[in-house]
C-alpha cells in the first residue's frame, strides 16, 4: 500500500476498524490472510468519504459483504477492507422494502414476513448481504434477485445515484457491477402481499429444499452452470466427488460445492478448482467458469 494503515486509520478515527482483518474469520469458507485494515462504516457519507479517500490516494480497496462468495489468497489482500455489516438498515413499506447494503438477506426476508409480506422466498437460506446478493444478482431454482430489484442506490466515485434495475445489465450470475467498480449502497425490492402465514410458510419451504444442500464451510457453488446442464453434473460425472487437495474436499452431496475440511488453504482450495476445470474439459468437453471471486494475488 502507498500509505501505512495507521495512517490511514487516523483519518477516520471515529470509523469502526480492525487492524489486521483475517479473511479466514469473515468468510463463509474460512479461508485466507490478513488485510492490514477493515472499516466497518455505519452510514452512507462515511462509507463515501473512506472510498473517495482510497481513490484519490490510489489506495487498494475491496468491499465484503458477508464473505460468503469470495476466495481470498493465503497471503491476503494489501489495501483497505470496507466491510459492509454495519450498514443494515431495513424498513419495510406498502409493497417494497428498502435496505442498505449490509443488510443480511435472513434479516430482510424474516422483517418483511412480519409485516405481512412476501415475494423473496426463493432468497430464503442465501447467506449473503443485500450488496452481494445485488452485485452477484443471487436466486435460487431458476428465480433472481433482478427479478424483484426496483431501483438500486449506488456510489460511482462521484456522486451517489439511483439507477433502475434495467440498468443493472443483469444476467445469470452476473451484473454491471462486476465491472463498473460502483459501491453499492442499497436497493428497493418488490413486495407481494401475502399475508404473515403464507410469507412464512414459503419461507420454510424453501428453506426445507435448502436443507440438502452440504453443511459445513463452503462458497455455496463454486461454478456458474454452463448452458443446459449443471456443473454439479459434469464434475460427478468426471468422478471427481469426495477428492480432497490438503483439507479442501469436492463435497460428496453435492460436486459443485468445494468444503473446508478443518485448515484448507487457498491454494489447495484453487488447485481443486483447477483440477476439477481441466478434468471437466477433457471429459466433457465443457469449460466451467467459476463463480466465486478471488482476493489478492493467486
Ligand atoms: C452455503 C452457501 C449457499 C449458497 N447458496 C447460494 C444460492 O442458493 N444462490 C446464490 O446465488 N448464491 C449462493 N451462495 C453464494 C453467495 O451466498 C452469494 O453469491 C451472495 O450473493 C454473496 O453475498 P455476500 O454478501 O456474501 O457477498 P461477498 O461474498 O462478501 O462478496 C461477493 C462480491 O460482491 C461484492 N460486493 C459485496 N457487497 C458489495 C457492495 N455493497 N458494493 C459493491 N460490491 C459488493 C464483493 O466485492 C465481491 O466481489 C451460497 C453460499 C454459501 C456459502
Amino acid at each position: 500500500m502507498l500509505r501505512s494503515a495507521n495512517e490511514i486509520s487516523t483519518k477516520f478515527l471515529q470509523v469502526k476498524k480492525l487492524m489486521p482483518f483475517p479473511f479466514r474469520q469473515f468468510t463463509t469458507v474460512g479461508i485466507g490472510g490478513d488485510a492490514p485494515l477493515a472499516f466497518f462504516p455505519r452510514d452512507f457519507s462515511t462509507m463515501i468519504e473512506i472510498v473517495s479517500y482510497c481513490r484519490k490516494e490510489q489506495i487498494p480497496f475491496f468491499v465484503l459483504g458477508r464473505g460468503s462468495n469470495v476466495l481470498a489468497s493465503d497471503a491476503g489482500f494489501d489495501g483497505v477492507v470496507l466491510c459492509t455489516h454495519e450498514l443494515d438498515r431495513v424498513q419495510v413499506c406498502d409493497g417494497w422494502v428498502d435496505a442498505y447494503c449490509g443488510a443480511n438477506i435472513g434479516k430482510i426476508l424474516s422483517e418483511v414476513a412480519k409485516r405481512g409480506m412476501g415475494g423473496l422466498a426463493f432468497l430464503a437460506g442465501i447467506p449473503a448481504s443485500l450488496g452481494g446478493a445485488i452485485y452477484m444478482n443471487a436466486g435460487a431454482c431458476g428465480t433472481y434477485i433482478e427479478s424483484v430489484v426496483t431501483e438500486v442506490t449506488i456510489f460511482d466515485g462521484v456522486s451517489l445515484q439511483k439507477i433502475n434495475v434495467s440498468e443493472c445489465n443483469y444476467f445469470y450470475k452476473r451484473s454491471r457491477f462486476m465491472w463498473s467498480n460502483e459501491i453499492i449502497l442499497g436497493a428497493r425490492l418488490r413486495l407481494q402481499k401475502t399475508g404473515k402465514e403464507k410469507a412464512l410458510r414459503e419461507i420454510r419451504d424453501s428453506l426445507r429444499v435448502r436443507a440438502q444442500l452440504p453443511t459445513g464451510k463452503s462458497l455455496g457453488c463454486v461454478f456458474m452452470n454452463p448452458e443446459q446442464v449443471s456443473a454439479g453434473y459434469l464434475i460427478e460425472r468426471s468422478g471427481l466427488k469426495g477428492v480432497c487437495c490438503g483439507d479442501a474436499k469436492i463435497s460428496e452431496e453435492h460436486a459443485n460445492f468445494i468444503v473446508n475440511m478443518g485448515h484448507a488453504t487457498a491454494e489447495e482450495y484453487k488447485k481443486l478448482i483447477q483440477m476439477i476445470k481441466e478434468r471437466v474439459f477433457s471429459e466433457t468437453g465443457v469449460v466451467l467458469r467459476e463463480e466465486i471471486r478471488y482476493i489478492g494475488e493467486f
